[in-house]
């Protein structure tokens, strides 16, 4: 068998489409969704990701602003940040590029949010709302996992879905999601972990497998059944010495061999990273019709 590629850009293009007629609605209306980004201190990767935000934002006609602290900036003065913007009228969505300098709690300063501006989906009482199934801002990633599969036609409902992976911003909210009793959820759910057990026995039952662990290649053709789709959420850096930087990215899955036994499955990259950015438009959107009531 060879897999259907699941084609995240494609896909997000078609959400960042949509997102843009509703921005043009709410600019009708006097309203210009704006998201502001906090990037603290200069990590590449986090510069990376928060460029590609705004760019995304442009591109669906959202504002943004961006504060650069810098990376020893204290504690209570990154709180006050986030007050000044939960305070402002004019910025609908905040986003915190995480992870933040090991001086600050991010617990903290993510409970500090607004929560009618969390666009993440990572404040405990927009948490709480997606485990028991009250709309809410659902976290960018998995929630792009969710839309991925449900735009790719694949049946969720009834099927048992194997996440590997417990964090907070993947793992645990993605099977938060594919579990509810929803249309576009009711699969049986299992979650995997460093700790678990012979994890190839439980992924080789999964008619679903999402793989959010943060290594590259570990989920290889043998853990993998005979028709599954395989989402790879993981974005993992190896050295290539052929490639111009020096290294590529890949993902947790082997995709050359898992794609020939997997129906479906997504590349790295090109599949779930689109839809993150993506959904992060979505999510603003919803943050700044919330104001309208
Ligand atoms: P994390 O390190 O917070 O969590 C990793 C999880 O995997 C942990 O719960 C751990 O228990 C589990 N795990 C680690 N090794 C394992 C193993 N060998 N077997 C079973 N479980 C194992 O990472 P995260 O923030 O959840 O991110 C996971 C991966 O997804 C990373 O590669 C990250 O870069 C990527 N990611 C991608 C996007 C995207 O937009 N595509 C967004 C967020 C994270």
């Amino acid at each position: 068998m060879t897999a259907k590629i699941i084609d995240g850009e494609a896909i997000a293009a078609e959400v960042r489409n949509e997102v843009k007629v509703g921005v043009d609605e709410l600019k009708a209306s006097g309203i210009t969704p704006c998201l502001a980004a906090v990037l603290v201190g200069d990590v590449p990767a986090s510069q990376v990701y928060v460029r590609t935000k705004r760019k995304a934002c442009e591109h669906v006609g959202l504002s943004s602003v961006l504060h650069t602290p810098a990376g020893d900036i204290p504690e209570a003065q990154l709180l006050a940040l986030i007050d000044q913007l939960n305070d402002d009228p004019a910025i609908h969505g905040i986003l915190i590029q995480l992870p933040l300098p090991d001086h600050v709690d991010e617990a903290k300063v993510i409970e500090r949010l607004s929560p009618s501006k969390d666009v993440d989906g990572f404040h405990p009482s927009n948490v709480g709302k997606l485990v028991i199934g009250m709309d809410t801002f659902k976290p960018c990633t998995p929630a792009g996992v969710q839309e991925l599969l449900v735009r790719s036609g694949i049946e969720i409902a009834g099927k048992h879905a194997v996440v590997i992976g417990r964090s907070n911003i993947v793992g645990k909210p993605m099977a938060n999601l594919l579990v509810q009793k929803h249309k576009d959820a009711n699969a049986t759910v299992t979650v995997c972990h460093s700790r678990t057990r012979d994890l190839a026995a439980l992924t080789r039952q999964a008619d679903i497998l999402i793989a959010a662990l943060g290594s590259p290649h570990i989920v290889t053709a043998d853990m993998v059944k005979a028709g599954a789709v395989v989402i790879d959420v993981g974005i993992n850096r190896v050295d290539d010495a052929s490639a111009k930087k020096g290294y590529r990215i890949v993902g947790d899955v082997d995709f050359d061999a898992v794609s020939q036994v997997a129906s479906a499955i997504t590349p790295v990259p090109g599949g779930v990273g689109p839809m993150t950015v993506a959904m992060l438009m979505v999510n603003t959107l919803k943050a700044a019709r919330m104001t309208l009531g």
